[in-house]
């Protein structure tokens, strides 16, 4: 598994995370999610993505029992706050309550879910308070354009943004526009959310050339999805899978290497609301 720095900070992050929205959280299908859970740390899938929103608090709860008994540095954890939650207090109080279910001392990285109309100074604040605690090791941001991450930039005192978590998939590329380059030029993390657009890519035009390619690599097409996403410096993705055998196909994308020509190719296939002008030089 591929691992790259994470925005600003000391330690690498492997490119394939897995994500947590609507992870069945009871019976069968949640024993399921928590093997896949665990599988997915084994293979290097250690960025675990949750938010208090996620079953209201039940997604931090599985995940807190999946990893019991794994070594704490070994993860990289990240949960997020609701923007109806981020006043100064409410800042603290749902990173303590989101430590509580995850059964944890620290995040990685705690993100402003989406912006919201938040108070951003009286956050960024907060988030700056909870590093300085030691309840968080970085902070960060969901869905913020270049805009809002300038804002955000602005109110904070002492600590960088270190990842900004948004939409990025084949389909919905506008990111690469300008929130990926603001965030390059200012060492911010790019984590892709969606990475599969949530849907089946059997049926969609262009879908000859990532099987193509696949096959060129003994991979899975949407291995080669999560290679094109995660194809240049400082952009990670975090699909979400609950089972077993989804969480093995998605953390085999961490060892595939796409060339020029199939990034080209790829892009050519998948034009849908990217950048005018061709293929940004990520
Ligand atoms: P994804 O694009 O990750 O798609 C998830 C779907 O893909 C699920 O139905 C899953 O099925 C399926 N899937 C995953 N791997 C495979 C595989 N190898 N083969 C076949 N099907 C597969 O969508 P999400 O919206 O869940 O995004 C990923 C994560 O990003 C979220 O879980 C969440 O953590 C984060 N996110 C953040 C947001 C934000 O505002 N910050 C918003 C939305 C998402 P199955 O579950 O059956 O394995």
């Amino acid at each position: 598994m591929i691992e790259r720095p994470f925005g600003p900070l000391e330690r690498t992050v492997p490119i394939v995370g897995q994500g947590t929205w609507n992870t069945p959280t009871r019976g069968d299908r949640a024993d399921e999610a928590k093997r896949a859970l665990r599988r997915g740390v084994e293979l290097g899938m250690v960025h675990i993505d949750t938010a208090e929103m996620y079953g209201d608090g039940a997604s931090e709860r599985l995940i807190g029992e999946a990893i019991r008994g794994l070594p704490r540095e070994q993860l990289f954890l990240v949960s997020k706050v609701l923007p109806s939650n981020a006043s100064y207090e409410g800042t603290l109080r749902a990173c303590d309550a989101s430590l509580k279910r995850l059964g944890t001392d620290y995040l990685d990285c705690y993100l402003l879910h989406w912006r919201g109309g938040v108070p951003l100074g009286e956050t960024m604040r907060a988030l700056e308070r909870l590093v300085h605690d030691g309840k968080i090791r970085s902070l960060g941001v969901s869905n913020f354009d270049v805009d809002d991450l300038q804002e955000a930039r602005t109110a904070l005192e002492r600590d960088p943004i270190a990842c900004n978590q948004v939409l990025y998939h084949l389909g919905e590329r506008t990111i690469e526009a300008h929130e990926i380059p603001y965030c390059r030029e200012h060492q911010i993390a790019v984590v892709a959310y969606t990475p599969f657009g949530r849907g089946d890519w059997t049926d969609r035009a262009g879908v000859q050339t990532l099987e193509r390619i696949a096959r060129a690599h003994g991979a899975t097409t949407r291995q080669v999805i999560l290679a094109f996403l995660t194809r240049a410096d400082g952009i990670f993705a975090i699909p979400k899978a609950s089972t077993v055998a989804h969480v093995e196909e998605n953390a085999g994308a961490g060892d595939v290497q796409l060339d020029d020509e199939e990034i080209r190719a790829i892009d050519g296939a998948f034009p849908a609301r990217r950048r005018r002008g061709g293929l940004p030089s990520l």
